[in-house]
């Protein structure tokens, strides 16, 4: 089944035998990874609270990967005042890997002007304001550990991933598809 808001492939649902005259488990509700809200099924509005299963949500929570990688807790600094950056929110939501980055004059004090792009977002995705988040370097860092290496590079620097057959991050200059040669420690 897929999610009534978002449209994606629902992969948890709930079953409750409460709806049942002679109590059979059906499915009554589910919680969609991307919303990250549980839904009741629509037959079932009628005769259920919708905060019936709010007590479930926690451990669903806990087990969404595309969560994990934007848990504050886990966060992990890098480089101590590395900064914000923008980052689209399908890379957050772990939907598509980083794939563009570049980075713009910083546009505030603790900007470090760096723009990440995922993979799959397109032009639509990108041009639409709130599918782009202010987050920290450290957070994107924690995403894709391979933009350390580039943190330090200039305004203007344009690029983009590519991973070789080894799965082996590499970087190259958008336009002329050069490879640069990045020293890791
Ligand atoms: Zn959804």
């Amino acid at each position: 089944m897929n999610c009534e808001k978002c449209g994606n492939l629902v992969i948890r649902t709930l079953s409750d035998n409460c709806v049942s005259r002679i109590k059979l488990y059906k499915k009554v509700a589910y919680y969609c990874d991307f919303c990250d809200e549980i839904f009741i099924i629509a037959k079932y509005k009628d005769v259920l609270d919708k905060h019936k299963y709010d007590g479930e949500l926690t451990w669903l929570r806990e087990q969404n990967p595309r969560l994990k990688a934007d848990k504050p807790q886990e966060k992990i600094t890098f480089i101590e005042n590395a900064g914000g950056c923008i980052c689209t929110k399908s890379i957050l939501l772990g939907k598509t890997p980083v794939k563009w980055c570049f980075r713009n004059k910083s546009v505030a004090d603790a900007d470090s002007g760096w723009r990440f792009i995922g993979k799959d977002d397109t032009e639509a995705y990108i041009t639409v304001n709130s599918n782009n988040v202010v987050v920290d370097f450290n957070t994107v860092a924690g995403i894709e550990p391979a933009v350390l290496a580039i943190y330090n590079m200039p305004v203007g620097t344009d690029l983009y991933i590519d991973k070789d057959l080894e799965n082996k991050i590499r970087f190259f200059k958008t336009g002329t598809n050069e490879e640069i040669k990045i020293k890791y420690d």
